[in-house]
């Protein structure tokens, strides 16, 4: 397999690579006159929880990735279901009346492994695609109900929900919203519920009724009879990993209740173990109607995602709805179903999620948070395999930098070239490792974050000077 595969891909030397990619190759959320300067960094294999470059180099990936490859890199069962699915049937549709077995298996155990109320699923090839099909669902569900005009759905500034027109619109990142006008029309944004950088003097309980309370204000102005769903992670991951305080997600459950609005929570992080359940709406009590997943659902090997369905949704849309015109090419691709099967009986033979939340996960936050000593750390937050450091000029006031994302792109450096893949998002330092990490693992991901921070405080120290 390996000799076959590869001869399609030749050997080349880094420069070639950088060169070639430059030439040609247009990166996701990328400034190509930068990459160019800067070259790219070609990961040509990995094995376990390490990444190696075409240089050779060793770098542990505290990323997962994306926050996708959980089970991590060189699981040979995923691996071969996927090349025995692809000689059996590589593709079919779902349209037109037909369906798979790994199709129809991955609905099973998916419905299995979710909260008791998601009895149907939608499959997707990605995460935007998930966010994309909630948007046309929802809208259609009230539509069948006889309420055409709840059409708004309301999300947060600074989620992230894809990069499709609709998952785009969903989040709330201003920079992207400032390119293509969007969001489209019907999406609306409430605040986040980021105690460290927003909660001011509240506590984080005060703090978090506070800002689940921006719903029902948004709701009141709109109209509830306009409004269809809020959508919301469970912990806001490309934000910058906000945890939110333990009194948010109640809330936001009593006013969606109060208002009969739909309650999408989109797991496509948060899912599959991430917070030592299997689904962040578990670790915080959410019961949403519908659920977005990706990521994690296939440990990345393929591309896939879904949105699950509550009982009470699907209803409607099977037994009134008629046609839903929707779909993809790509719902429920044989080999990515196949692979999610594994990806599902991997976790659950081996204990993983359990793991994450009685073993791995502790472990990795108590360390964790030994972190918020260093003069640079205002804040060390996480919950099971995903945390953040909040990076400051001041910790007593928890001032940032003048320049913000200087620093945090300083440290994020820094951490690559001592061997380790820490993500910055503006200056806070984001880390989501494979669930698979063991306590070795953990405590080199420590050492390296602890020597980078060093470092990142000596650079800034110099640029202050
Ligand atoms: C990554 C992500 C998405 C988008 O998934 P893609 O597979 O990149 O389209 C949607 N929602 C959340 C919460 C994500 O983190």
């Amino acid at each position: 397999m390996t000799a076959s595969s590869s001869s399609f891909i030749p050997s080349r030397s880094t420069a070639d690579w950088q060169a070639l990619d430059a030439a040609h190759y247009l990166h996701p959320f990328t400034d190509h006159a930068a990459l160019a300067r800067k070259g790219t960094r070609v990961i040509t294999r990995a094995e376990g929880v390490y990444l190696y470059d075409s240089d050779g180099r060793q770098i542990l990936d505290g990323m997962s990735g994306l926050w996708c490859v959980n089970l991590g890199y060189g699981r040979r069962e995923l691996a071969e279901v996927a090349y025995r699915q692809m000689l059996e049937l590589p593709y079919y549709n779902s349209f037109f009346q037909a369906a798979h077995p790994p199709a129809i298996e991955l609905a099973r155990l998916l419905v299995e492994v979710t909260p008791p109320q998601y009895t149907h699923v939608f499959f997707t090839g990605s995460g935007s695609e998930a966010n994309d099909t909630v948007v046309r669902a929802v809208r259609r569900y009230w539509d069948v109900l006889g309420q055409p005009q709840r059409t708004v759905i309301i999300s947060r500034k600074n989620a992230y929900h894809g990069s499709t027109m609709a998952g785009a619109s969903l989040g709330g990142m201003a920079p992207m919203h400032a390119q293509g006008g969007l969001p489209i029309p019907g999406i609306v944004h409430i605040r986040q519920p980021y105690w460290y950088g927003e909660g001011g003097d509240l506590s984080p309980e005060e703090f978090g009724k506070v800002a689940a309370r921006a719903l029902e204000e948004k709701i009141l102005e709109i109209g509830p009879d306009k409004v269809a769903a809020f959508i919301g992670e469970p912990i806001q991951g490309a934000g910058g990993v906000i945890i939110p305080p333990s009194t948010y997600w109640p809330e936001i459950q009593k006013i969606a209740q109060r208002y009969g609005i739909l309650l999408v929570a989109d797991e496509v992080i948060c899912g599959f173990g991430r917070t030592g359940e299997w689904f962040g709406s578990q670790y915080f009590g959410i019961e949403a109607d519908l659920m977005p997943i990706a990521k994690g659902m296939s440990s990345g090997y393929l591309p896939i995602g879904g949105v699950m369905v509550a009982d009470r949704v699907a209803r409607v849309l099977i037994e009134k709805g008629g046609d839903f015109n929707h779909g993809f090419t790509y719902s429920g691709h044989p080999a990515a179903c196949a692979v999610a099967c594994a990806t599902i009986n991997i976790l659950r033979n081996e204990g993983i999620v359990d793991r994450v939340r009685s073993d791995i996960g502790p472990y990795l936050q108590q360390r964790w948070r030994e972190l918020a000593d260093h003069p640079l750390v205002g804040e060390a937050r996480g919950v099971g395999l995903i945390g953040a450091l909040e990076l400051v000029k001041d910790k007593a006031t928890r001032q940032g930098f003048a320049d913000p994302g200087e620093i945090g792109t300083l440290c994020r450096d820094i951490c690559i070239s001592n061997g380790l893949v820490m993500r910055a998002v503006r200056d806070t330092m984001i880390i989501a490792p494979p669930l698979v990490m063991t306590r070795a693992n953990v405590d080199e991901l420590m050492d390296k974050a602890r020597r980078s921070l060093d470092e990142t405080l000596q650079k800034a120290s110099q640029l202050a000077g």
